[in-house]
């Protein structure tokens, strides 16, 4: 079998089981995770005999593949604004609906001294995606917590090979067992309701639903304990980020009002969907 006719009848079969929108684009990465070629030496030596152990990792990939398995699983990682980060079956894989969320946070540091937004905790951090990223991004230091530990050890590898150094991991359920408080939370917690979970595509039925189920029958149990703890571990003036699907942005925002934030804004995602919402916890003295 060679390199070519591989590519070809994996991209038939990918299609025929309608895995996926870029069947050509994954046989070509999975053809490159297992043989090293790169796109250009694909076509260069398309005619190259594949040998024997290399067939047979490109099939148990391709039937994983098959099974719906997401990309990002089977190469072990996935891009983030313009990132790579390391994912695993542990971790929600990152998604360009997320990088809203990064583009706030972005806009709102602007032109604030950079003191002033400190410390800075990403609670639900996953692969650490977002935490990490504005970490790299406002040259600060972000603090990343999760409920599950295997899910830190790749939030921990991501740190190190993006930021050079460790960042501080706490295993927690949500900030309960935090004492600190911050100048900024960011959060992209588990939101699905139980239903949602259950309609998810076979990609996504990858994913931890751990990572997936807000809980409560309007999958809002998760986020409504958030808002509850971050108004107690926000310094005055602190602001919190949340992500969360756009049928819940109004309950979501209600939910920041009732906790005494002000300037509480919604944000639309790349698709024009609702996506997060933000807040400034309002001073205790005012
Ligand atoms: N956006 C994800 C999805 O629709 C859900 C992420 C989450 O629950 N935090 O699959």
């Amino acid at each position: 079998m060679t390199v070519a006719k591989w590519k070809q009848q994996t991209t038939k079969l990918l299609q025929a089981g309608q895995v996926g929108e870029s069947t050509d684009l994954d046989a070509r990465l999975l053809l490159e995770k297992v043989t090293g070629l790169d796109q250009i030496h694909q076509i260069m030596e398309s005619e190259r005999i594949l040998v024997e152990e290399d067939l047979k990792s490109l099939e148990h990939l391709r039937n994983q593949r098959l099974a719906h398995k997401p990309m990002a699983y089977i190469l072990g990682h996935k891009e983030f604004f313009g990132r790579s980060f390391l994912v695993d079956e542990h971790t929600l894989i990152p998604r360009p609906d997320t990088e809203t969320l990064i583009e706030e946070v972005l806009r709102f540091a602007q032109n604030k001294p950079k003191e002033a937004l400190l410390p800075i905790i990403d609670v639900c951090t996953g692969s650490g995606a977002i935490g990490i990223t504005i970490a790299l991004e406002l040259g600060v230091d972000v603090e990343l917590s999760d409920i599950s530990k295997a899910t830190l050890t790749i939030a921990d590898r991501n740190a190190v090979a993006l930021t050079g150094h460790p960042l501080s991991l706490h295993k927690a359920d949500l900030l309960s067992t935090i004492s600190q408080k911050y100048g900024m939370i960011v959060s992209n917690p588990p939101y699905l309701t139980t239903n949602w979970c259950d309609e998810v595509s076979a990609e996504v039925a990858w994913e931890p639903r751990s990572a997936l189920n807000g809980l409560g029958s309007d999958g809002l149990f998760l986020i409504k304990r958030l808002l509850e703890q971050s108004a107690k571990h926000l310094k005055d003036e602190g602001v919190l980020f949340i992500e969360c699907d756009y049928r819940q942005t109004n309950e979501v925002a209600a939910l920041f009002k009732q906790h005494n934030f002000k300037h509480i804004t919604i944000t639309k995602d790349i698709a024009g969907h609702e996506r997060v919402v933000w807040g400034i916890l309002a001073c205790t003295n005012n």
